[in-house]
């Protein structure tokens, strides 16, 4: 519960600075929430069946797998993912990596919590590590969004996030001029772990878009060699699969 003079600071920085709907991009004005109540209704959360590696939204139950992960070798155990990639969320994204949106990342790591916090117990969470950016993308940008909506799972969940053990190097061969196999060792030598806790043995993965998988599963490759046991993909937003 926030006191009133925390109320009142944040409703004077709202005056100053107004935060904008994390969906349509306009200004809010309500102290309640931190997306207009109308495009809360539009959004679509990913709901059941789902795939039950990616997390994907599927047609049928009995599919049980997406049709990509029918096709492709997963290293990590499970993906959870909040909400379908459709415009709406496409132009949400888009605002928070390149026009400097950041505070976002507040309103999405509050809705994963409030669909998923029960499974960050359940699967015995000890960490999130947020997918390194590529560095020249980081240059650009100036900040890697993963991180931003890491290190807001971890205000709300009190799970800490570590940047430190996971990289991202930065020169890769272009993925374009390699066959399909060679892609996915390429992908894997562009990420390095550091010396893990000895202690540490079942993580989050965090990203801000679930598509094709291959970026996290290069993750999990690295970091399952360098001894994490159990990884799970948390996402804010993943296609669908019909
Ligand atoms: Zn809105
Ligand atoms: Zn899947």
């Amino acid at each position: 519960m926030k006191t009133i003079p925390t109320l009142l600071k944040d409703h004077l920085l709202d005056l100053v600075f107004p935060r904008t709907c994390p969906i349509c991009g306009k200004i809010v004005l309500y102290l309640s929430s931190l997306a207009c109540p109308t495009c809360y209704h539009k959004v679509q959360f990913v709901q059941k069946p789902t795939c039950v590696q990616c997390g994907k939204a599927i047609a049928f139950e009995r599919q049980a797998l997406c049709f990509s992960c029918q096709k492709q070798q997963h290293y990590y155990e499970k993906g959870i993912s909040l909400l379908i990639y459709t415009e709406m969320m496409k132009n949400s994204i888009a605002r928070f990596k390149y026009q400097g949106k950041q505070e976002y990342a507040r309103w999405y790591a509050e809705e994963w919590i409030k669909h998923y916090f029960h499974l960050l117990l359940q699967y015995g969470i000890q960490a999130f590590l947020p997918v390194p950016l590529h560095p020249h993308k980081y240059k650009i940008r100036g900040f890697n969004q993963s991180e931003s909506i890491s290190h807001e799972l971890s205000m709300l969940s009190k799970i800490p996030t570590y940047s430190q053990f996971l990289f991202r190097k930065q020169n890769t061969t272009p993925q374009k001029n390699l066959n399909p196999s060679q892609r996915k060792e390429n992908l894997a030598e562009a990420f390095s772990v550091a010396k893990l806790p000895s202690s540490l043995h079942t993580i989050a993965l965090v990203d801000d878009i679930y598509t094709t998988g291959s970026t996290v599963n290069a993750c999990s490759l690295v970091l399952k060699k360098a001894g994490i046991q159990n990884i799970y993909v948390i996402s804010i937003c993943i296609g669908q699969d019909y």
